[in-house]
Formats: structure tokens, sequence, C-alpha cells
């Protein structure tokens, strides 16, 4: 009998995707998809680097960027932290990147983006992308991110890399129907919302 237990707890810990902090657990919001991501039927390269900079930061988005030159392909999630008591300062975004075959769960945190509001009132500026604990701060993955957000919050966007929001609504997850929402990588109720 206790062989049994055990052998249900090997399988169910082999099931389990990589561990991700219990940070990213409890930043994650909005409605989850009801069925996964898989097929990208809705997926979209986004050229236009102010498109691009807002579906980025909505708070919930899953995005791929493809290298030109090798084909190397990474997906992340830049998910947005929730205010907390008594801290004025802007929520970080927790990134984390695919590392298994579910693009809706298989995801492994592995840096911290930090905003600072910029004075008199002009919104908030996204500053430093910091590797997390035990990721190795020249990780390609960290520094190709830090990379986009740099040229983004500069109005660039160069052609060398691509750019493809995932099919799924940047700030609540949800998948992403009208031709209109896939181009921005928003859903009408978040557009609505974000007042753009
Ligand atoms: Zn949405």
């Amino acid at each position: 009998m206790a062989k049994k237990v055990n052998a249900e707890v090997t399988e169910q810990d082999k099931a389990e995707p990589k561990k991700i902090s219990v940070e990213e657990i409890t930043i994650k919001t909005g409605t989850r998809p009801s069925g996964r991501v898989d097929d990208m039927s809705a997926s979209a390269r986004l050229t236009d680097p102010a498109v691009a900079w807002r579906f980025l930061l909505a708070g919930n988005a899953i995005f791929s960027m493809v290298s030109g030159r090798t084909g190397v392909r990474y997906t992340f999630r830049l998910s947005r932290g929730k205010p907390r008591d008594g801290d004025d300062r802007p929520p970080p975004w927790f990134l984390s990147s695919l590392v298994g075959p579910s693009n809706t769960d298989d995801y492994a945190f592995i840096a911290t983006a930090f905003a600072e509001r910029v004075p008199g009132g002009g919104g908030e500026r996204v500053q430093t992308v910091r590797a997390a604990k035990g990721v190795d701060p020249r990780d390609k993955r960290v520094l190709a991110v830090a990379w986009l957000i740099d040229r983004l919050r500069r109005g660039e966007l160069p052609a060398t890399v691509e750019f493809w929001s995932s099919g799924a609504c940047g700030r609540c997850g949800r998948l992403l129907t009208t031709p209109e929402s896939v181009e921005r990588g928003i859903g009408p109720e978040c557009w609505e919302r974000m007042g753009c």
C-alpha cells in the first residue's frame, strides 16, 4: 500500500511543470485562457514599436522573440506585480521563460523588470532588468528581453528581431478573436480599461 502511494507521488511530481517562484504564481491575474494557446493561430508579428511596447507591458503578455539571423526563438511571459500596501513605487514586472511543452503553464521565473515614476506626473519608466536569483545575469534570454525593453522604450524595434504576440490578450490572457485585437495584442474589454 505504501509503495503504491509513493509511486503516485512520483508520477505527480513528474507531471508537474518546472517550479516557478511563489512570487510569479501569486501575481498571475485575470482569466486564464480556457484552452491552451497551442495553435498560435491568432499570434501576430508586431512591428510598430508603440504597439509592441503597450502589449509588452500590459500585465500578462506572452510573446516570442525570433532572431532574424539565427532563427532562434524564445517565448516569454511578462506579468505585472500587484501594488503593495504602503509601497508607492510602481509594481515590477516578472519575466518568465517557456521551458516546457505547455505555453500557458510551463514557465520558469528568470528576471524582474523595475520601473520608476517619472517626476511631474510623466507616468512610469522601466529602468532595470535584473536576473532572478540563481539565473546568470548574462543569460541570453535575460539579455534579449533587456535589449528589447531598451529599444522599445526609445521607440525602436529593429527588424533583425521578430517580436510576436501569442494570440492571447496581453492584459488578461483571453484568446484574441478579432483581427483588430490580434493586431494590437489586446482584447476589446482590456483595450477600453487601458484607456487606449
Ligand atoms: Zn484582455
